[in-house]
């Protein structure tokens, strides 16, 4: 299924052009408007899904083959020194766009990208509430 009123439906189907990494029957990977690095690229289904609460099993688990295919292949063409596969699911999480998306993110070293969180402490109380909850 595709959705008439997203953007990444309308890149990924060829129809807004875009800077085309790889293609296939179900994907297009494609460089970031606006990259947190140089090299930065996303993956997009060719079938709209809002985001990984809603992508089916199998084009989940092709989008993260391709994900380690593309690492391995631009960490050679960019010389780059690391990577980070970063997957927004949601307002709260970042999501802007709500079409399921990984980003492919090259890391240099000192690139002060600014990935990353506050590190916090896990206390006892939460570590028993949610390992109680889990079961
Ligand atoms: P999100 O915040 O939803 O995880 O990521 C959306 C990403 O899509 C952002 O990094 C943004 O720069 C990128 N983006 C948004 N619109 C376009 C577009 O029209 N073309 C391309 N190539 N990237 C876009
Ligand atoms: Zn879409």
């Amino acid at each position: 299924m595709r959705d008439n009123d997203c953007i990444f439906c309308k890149i990924a189907a060829g129809e807004i052009p875009s800077a085309t990494l790889y293609e296939d029957e179900d994907f297009r990977v494609i460089l970031d408007l606006g990259p947190a690095t140089k090299g930065h690229a996303l993956i997009l289904p060719k079938e709209h899904y809002r985001n990984l609460y809603d992508i089916d099993d199998e084009m989940a688990a092709k989008a993260m083959i391709l994900a380690k295919k593309m690492v391995k292949k631009m960490t050679d063409v960019l010389g780059c020194d690391g990577y980070n596969i970063v997957q927004n699911n949601e307002e709260p999480a970042g999501q802007t766009v709500f079409h399921f998306h990984m980003h492919l993110i090259p890391r240099y070293k000192e690139d002060n990208a600014g990935i990353g969180w506050n590190v916090g402490e896990l206390t006892d109380e939460v570590r028993d509430e949610i390992l109680k909850k889990m079961k």
